[in-house]
């Protein structure tokens, strides 16, 4: 841990300022609006968001969580996605300090966040996120070593940089492959989507940013927490056995937890 509070407290800063703009993907992302123009207005009036009224943070608490022309609520999810933004840049900074590998993570964090929303409330994975974050993974593995241990013992002989970018493409191949598989097959026999190819590209982004070993992990909790949110959400609202559930959501979740709680 980087002892040193100031970096981190820029990065929760930093990540209110992005989760703002992450707020704005989410809504635009699935709807194919631009997210650069026009400027923030209000879903419900219309009414565009002024400076002040856009101030991360501050401005919901000033406003009470409403917009200041129709009055109507601003979702909370507009609080939650900025204040989840700064805890996680404020914590990876604090694990990994101000390096390269830190700012891989909180670029690969942020598209984790979009991702999650994206999916819980259109059930709709962005390719703009999921196809090019996963180029831009790739990229990264040219310049950030990008490490797993049976890739690493295969591939001893190689230099740091075919074997990083070889761990890239393996980690988003041994995974996504045969759960592709077993959904395809599965779907055969239900006659029903069991996983959108949204998911398959989901798949493929965290395994080129995370690599097989750190997938693996994320891919577990992401399993761990939708099975047991999933069936007590099914139980709890009875709404049968044919919900579709966010299965992309549960896996962003372990994707940001698993480099947080790994080796580095
Ligand atoms: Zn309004």
């Amino acid at each position: 841990m980087a002892a040193d509070p100031l970096p981190i407290f820029l990065a929760a800063v930093l990540g209110l300022v992005f989760g703002s703009f992450l707020n704005v993907c989410i809504y635009r992302l699935p709807r194919d609006l631009s997210v650069v123009t026009p400027r923030s207005f209000c879903p419900e009036c219309g009414t565009q968001i002024s400076w002040r009224d856009n101030i991360p943070l501050l401005s919901y608490l000033v406003l009470h969580g409403r917009c200041r022309g129709c009055r109507k609520p601003i979702g909370i999810r507009y609080l939650i996605v900025e204040v989840a933004t700064a805890g996680l840049f404020a914590i990876t900074v604090a694990k990994y300090g101000v390096t390269a590998p830190a700012f891989k993570w909180l670029i690969f964090e942020s598209f984790m966040i979009v991702l999650f929303w994206t999916d819980l409330e259109e059930r709709l994975l962005p390719d703009e996120i999921t196809i090019g974050g996963a180029v831009l993974g790739l990229f990264c593995s040219f310049f950030i070593p990008l490490h797993s241990a049976i890739g690493d013992l295969i591939l001893a002989g190689l230099g740091w940089r075919p074997r990083s970018v070889i761990n890239a493409i393996l980690g988003a191949l041994v995974f996504t492959i045969p759960i592709w598989a077993v959904a395809h097959i599965w779907q055969r026999f239900r006659k029903r989507e069991v996983l959108a190819f949204g998911d398959i590209k989901l798949l493929l982004l965290m395994g080129v940013f995370l690599g097989m070993d750190d997938d693996l992990v994320a891919c577990l909790i992401g399993s761990i927490i939708g099975s047991i949110l999933g069936l007590a959400y099914i139980l709890w609202t009875r709404k049968g056995w044919t919900y579709e559930l966010p299965f992309g959501s549960f896996l962003c979740i372990g994707a940001v937890i698993a480099p947080l709680i790994s080796g580095g």
